[in-house]
């Protein structure tokens, strides 16, 4: 079945991935762009071979992640820059994971970037590009009816198994697992991970040097900004 799979009509174009309908109605086709946005698409640009990278290193996080007890929407990757996944309802929440203060979490509390958090930070934003992705607290998922207190338990708990999977797994290749976000759905009734897991999404700081490795090199205009993608998927074994 999998083997005979054809893309069929666009269903979603985003500002980093494509997705298309497959003949088979469970499935869709993830493809994989070099477009880059950040601060809500007002900065815009492209980062050469950023899906090829992308879908590599989220393939390398999703067969990792199943063999250790994280049910996510991998199915196969197709080529360079196409995933097969299982089809999500999504549920409109981005779930950040955090072990070290950075970004949003810096600048809304008045922290200083870098300090190791003792324990990890799960955070909720409300997925919407015209309201700019505002936080929300765990009411606001259950009252406002974005999820349910079972479906909500289970992200929770799958975001901190994935957590506690990819620190050690990055740590061992020399590389922090600042902080991240998630996105899951819904499959035949079952909490599933979906999106993409990779520097676009996540956070990633040299062991060493502390260099970021990771999408706030276009964020912050640092430069070398493929090298760093390049040498993160290097290091996972992409
Ligand atoms: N992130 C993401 N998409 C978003 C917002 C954040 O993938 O729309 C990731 C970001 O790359 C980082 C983590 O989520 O790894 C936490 O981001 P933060 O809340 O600090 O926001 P930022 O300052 O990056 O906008």
């Amino acid at each position: 079945m999998n083997d005979s799979v054809e893309a069929r009509e666009l269903l979603y174009e985003g500002k980093a991935k494509k997705l298309f309908a497959t003949s088979d109605p469970d499935l869709l086709l993830q493809y994989f762009k070099d477009d880059a946005t950040a601060f809500n698409a007002k900065k815009r640009g492209t980062i050469a071979e950023k899906g090829v990278i992308n879908n590599a290193v989220s393939e390398v996080f999703f067969r990792l992640l199943e063999r250790e007890g994280v049910p996510t929407h991998f199915v196969r990757r197709l080529d360079d820059r196409r995933m097969l996944v299982k089809r999500l309802e999504i549920v409109p929440v981005e779930v950040v994971v955090r072990n070290v203060i950075a970004g949003s979490l810096a600048k809304r509390l008045g922290l200083d970037e870098g300090k190791p958090l003792p324990e990890p930070i799960v955070e909720f934003f409300y997925k919407s590009d015209p309201l700019d992705d505002p936080m929300i607290n765990a009411w606001h998922v259950l009252v406002l009816g974005m999820a349910t207190k079972p479906e909500l338990d289970r992200m929770v708990a799958l975001t901190l198994r994935t957590n506690a999977v990819l620190r050690p797994f990055l740590a061992a290749r020399d590389i922090v697992l600042v902080d991240m976000k998630l996105e899951f759905g819904r499959h035949h009734g079952e909490i599933l991970l979906g999106d993409e897991i990779c520097p676009d999404t996540c956070r990633f700081w040299d062991s060493s040097s502390g260099e970021k490795m990771d999408k706030d090199r276009f964020r912050r205009d640092l430069g070398r900004v493929e090298e760093a993608y390049q040498e993160i998927a290097r290091r996972v074994g992409a």
